[in-house]
């Protein structure tokens, strides 16, 4: 695991657009902080960092042109993340078993996860609080505890800020009472919905919100965070942002992934020799191992094989060009990848393709992998 340590609260060390800061910069200064807006940017934007950059300027007592000047008293609270004024809603996979129904149930999980790192994703949150596969919502519920939060009076005597995080899962019910909200808001309260995705949301709320358009970072931006702050090689710290393009929650997500390649070509090595050999109870183990390794895991894996199929192909029919493989790898493929030619790469790359499309729309593991391991018995033998 790699651990960053984020300084959350000030401008200039969110990783975002920054022409994001400029305007946000600006409405403080004009005196047109509009009361609910809505932060709208693709996922690993930098928005969540923005807005609790943003909320830390707000709330502090000697704010400077460009920052917040971080040791106030205010400053202090937002450090840690537990200002009083600093509210966050967020989806949660709900669930009476294991009473979680609102934000509140998983506050101290939520402000470790962006102690830690402010760029990450649903699956990040979802593996990080150990609920992997389940589809968090904001519910009913949360609506009623934003509105009970924001009916308190302001403990700085400032804004009482409620930061939505993806507000495109908010459920029908949710979104009316959230309406009602924006419509007659409370006293002294920042509505900041950071959203991926507008088209999953009622037009009704988008029109009671004033759009911040937060564009995709640029690549040196991604780069620079994970060499400079996670560490990673330079050279791989490029490959990965241009790959990512801009979009820093994937790229940390394979930098991290980068280190369970070594699982993947263990597991990948171990599929392929059961599927060559065609034994039914090693095909059923494997299909069983790959089948609770956690859905994030198995699409990387998906991406792995399908990275060592192309690498294959280069290796069988283009000598000159460079191979992107580490050494145990090519060790491998000097011996497998005459199994990979034109009588099968074009199916096996269909099937895994299309294992990642059904991973993503929350296909049945098992199924799924069984199902796969029983086709590349078959594809397998077609090249040899
Ligand atoms: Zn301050």
């Amino acid at each position: 695991m790699i651990i960053t340590n984020f300084s959350p609260v000030l401008f200039k060390d969110v990783i975002v657009n920054e022409n994001a800061v400029k305007h946000l910069l600006a409405e403080v200064k004009n005196d047109r902080i509009g009361h609910a807006q809505m932060f709208l940017g693709p996922e690993g934007s930098g928005k969540l960092g923005l807005a609790i950059a943003f909320t830390q300027y707000l709330l502090c007592d000697n704010p400077g042109k460009k920052d917040a000047c971080g040791e106030c008293p205010n400053c202090q609270k937002m450090n840690s993340l537990t200002h009083p004024d600093l509210h966050f809603a967020f989806p949660v996979p709900i669930s009476k078993a294991d009473k979680v129904a609102t934000s509140d149930d998983l506050r101290s999980e939520w402000n470790q996860l962006i102690l830690k790192q402010p760029h990450f994703g649903v699956e990040n949150w979802l593996d990080h609080i150990g609920s992997e596969g389940k589809n968090p919502i904001i519910g009913v519920d949360e609506s009623r505890a934003i509105l009970k939060k924001l009916s308190l009076k302001s403990f700085s005597g400032k804004y009482k800020v409620m930061i939505i995080w993806l507000p495109e899962r908010m459920n029908a019910q949710a979104a009316n009472k959230m309406l009602k909200l924006l419509e007659e808001p409370p006293q002294q309260t920042l509505f900041l919905l950071l959203c991926d995705n507008n088209e999953a949301i009622l037009p009704t709320i988008i029109s009671r919100t004033q759009t911040l358009t937060v564009p995709a970072l640029k690549r040196e931006q991604v780069a620079d965070y994970l060499s400079k702050k996670n560490g990673i090689d330079k050279a791989v710290a490029h490959s990965i942002a241009s790959l990512s393009q801009g979009n820093m929650v994937e790229a940390l997500n394979a930098a991290h992934g980068d280190k369970d390649q070594l699982a993947y070509f263990d597991l990948f090595v171990k599929l392929m020799r059961s599927a060559y050999a065609a034994n039914p109870n090693d095909l059923m183990a494997i299909s069983d191992e790959i089948a609770e390794i956690g859905k994030q895991r198995q699409k990387n894996f998906i991406k792995y094989g399908l990275h060592i199929f192309r690498e294959s192909i280069i290796m069988n029919y283009m000598k000159d060009q460079l191979l992107n493989l580490r050494e145990e790898e090519t060790a491998f493929l000097n011996k497998f990848a005459k199994f990979i030619n034109n009588q099968n790469i074009t199916e096996l790359m269909e099937e895994f393709n299309e294992a990642h499309y059904h991973l993503e729309r929350n296909a049945n593991a098992k199924i799924l992998f069984t199902d796969l391991v029983i086709k590349l018995t078959k594809l397998v033998r077609k090249g040899v």
